[in-house]
C-alpha cells in the first residue's frame, strides 16, 4: 500500500527464469517501503510466448512508451539460434541508447578490492549487435560491426555530461582501433571531438581494451566513468559486477530521450531458475535511479529507506548463497523488509 498520494506507473516485466523470483522479492520491498510505484504488467520472453504472443508483444513497447519507465526481469535469449534477443531489440526500438551501470563495492560485501566506484557507460544500439549477420559461402559467415558517427557522438555527449552532472573526474575510452581502424575508429574520434569541443575540464584518456581490462583486473579504482561501444560494454559490465561481488549485485538502466528501462546485469540464470536462491538486489536498487529521474521527493525518501534497509541487512550477515550468505530469495526479501520497520 502506497503511503504517498500520487504514485508513478512503472511497467513490469517479470522476465523468464529467474526474473519472476527476483521482480516478486522487488515489489513486495517497494511495497513495505511505501514507494510510489503502481506496477503495470507488462509481458516479454519466453513467458509472452508460452501464451501465443511475439516474445517483445506490442501492448508492452506501448505500455512503455505510454508510462516512459519498466522495471524488466532478465529475458532469456536462445544461443546461436532462434528469435534475436528481445534485450537488443527493446534497446533498439525504444532508442534506449545509453546503458548505464554503476560498479561499487557494497558495505557487507567484501571483495578482492575496496574503493571500487566505476560507471559503465555503454553504447546500446549499434556496434556489433547490429543483427547483420550473412553466410557468405559453405562455411564462411559473418556479423557486421556497425558504427555512425551520429551514435557514436551522442553516447560520448551522453556519458561526458553524466560525467559532469555527477562530478566524475575522468573518461575512459576502451577501444580497438588499432585493428577495426574504421568502427572503434569513429568511436574514438567522435568522443575526443566531444570532450575537446565541450567537457574539456574533464579528463580523458583512451586505452587499447585489452591493457584496459588488464588495468582494470588489477587496480579498478584507477577507473572513473568508462565509456565503451556495445560489445565491450556488455563485457565489461559483468566484469565489473565480479570485481565487487558478482552478477546480483550490479544495476543497470537503459536510457532514451523519451523512456528508460531498468534492469539488472544478470540474465534468467537458468541453473538457479525456480529454486529462490536468486540475489533480488540489483533489481531492487533501481528505485535509486527512479527517484533520481523523476525528482520525486517520495521517491527518494523511499529510494533511501530501502537502501538502508538492504545495506543493514548485509552488514549484519543477511545474504542470499551468491554473496557468501545462506538466505533464499524470499528470505532476504523478507529481512530487508524487517529492515525497513
Ligand atoms: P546469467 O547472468 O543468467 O548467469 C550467469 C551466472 O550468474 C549463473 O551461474 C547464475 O546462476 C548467476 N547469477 C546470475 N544472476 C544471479 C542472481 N541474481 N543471483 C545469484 N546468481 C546469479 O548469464 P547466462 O547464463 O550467460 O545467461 C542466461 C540467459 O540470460 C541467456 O539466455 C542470456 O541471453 C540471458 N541474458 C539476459 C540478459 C537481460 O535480460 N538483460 C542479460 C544477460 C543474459
Amino acid at each position: 500500500m502506497s503511503r504517498h498520494p500520487a504514485s508513478h506507473q512503472v511497467v513490469l516485466i517479470p522476465g523468464d527464469g529467474i526474473g519472476p523470483e527476483v521482480t516478486d522479492a522487488v515489489r513486495r520491498i517497494l511495497g513495505a517501503a511505501g514507494a510510489p510505484v503502481e506496477w503495470v504488467e507488462g509481458r516479454a520472453g519466453l513467458a509472452a510466448l508460452e501464451r501465443g504472443q511475439d516474445v517483445l508483444p506490442r501492448e508492452t513497447m506501448d505500455a512503455i512508451t505510454r508510462h516512459q519507465v519498466a522495471l524488466k526481469g532478465p529475458c532469456t535469449t536462445p544461443i546461436g539460434e532462434g528469435f534475436t534477443s528481445i534485450n537488443v531489440r527493446l534497446r533498439k526500438e525504444l532508442d534506449l541508447y545509453a546503458a548505464v551501470r554503476p560498479v561499487r563495492n557494497l558495505d557487507g560485501v567484501p571483495t578482492r578490492f575496496s574503493g571500487v566506484d566505476l560507471v559503465i557507460v555503454r553504447e546500446n544500439t549499434e556496434g556489433l549487435y547490429s543483427g547483420i549477420e550473412a553466410t557468405l559461402a559453405d562455411g564462411v559467415v559473418t556479423t557486421t560491426k556497425v558504427a555512425t558517427e551520429k551514435a557514436c557522438t551522442r553516447i560520448a555527449r551522453w556519458g561526458f555530461r553524466y560525467a559532469r552532472q555527477r562530478g566524475r573526474k575522468k573518461v575512459t575510452v576502451f577501444h580497438k582501433a588499432n585493428i577495426m581502424k574504421l568502427t572503434d575508429g569513429m568511436f574514438i574520434r567522435c568522443a575526443r571531438a566531444v570532450h575537446d569541443a565541450e567537457f574539456a575540464e574533464i579528463g580523458y584518456q583512451e586505452m587499447i581494451i585489452d591493457a584496459g581490462c588488464m588495468g582494470l583486473v588489477q587496480d579498478p579504482t584507477r577507473f572513473d566513468l568508462l565509456l565503451l561501444e556495445n560489445l565491450y560494454g556488455d563485457v565489461l559490465s559483468d566484469l565489473g559486477a565480479g570485481l565487487v561481488g558478482g552478477l546480483g549485485v550490479v544495476p543497470g538502466a537503459n536510457i532514451g530521450d523519451q523512456c528508460a528501462v531498468f534492469e539488472a546485469v544478470h540474465g534468467s540464470a537458468p541453473d538457479i531458475a525456480g529454486r529462490n536462491l536468486a540475489n533480488p538486489l540489483a533489481l531492487l536498487m533501481m528505485l535509486n535511479y527512479l527517484a533520481e529521474t523523476r525528482e520525486d521527493p517520495a521517491c527518494a525518501e523511499s529510494a533511501q529507506r530501502v537502501k538502508d534497509a538492504y545495506n543493514q541487512a548485509l552488514a549484519q550477515g543477511q545474504k542470499t548463497r551468491d554473496l557468501g550468505g545462506t538466505l533464499g530469495t524470499a528470505e532476504f526479501a523478507a529481512a530487508v523488509v524487517a529492515h525497513l520497520a
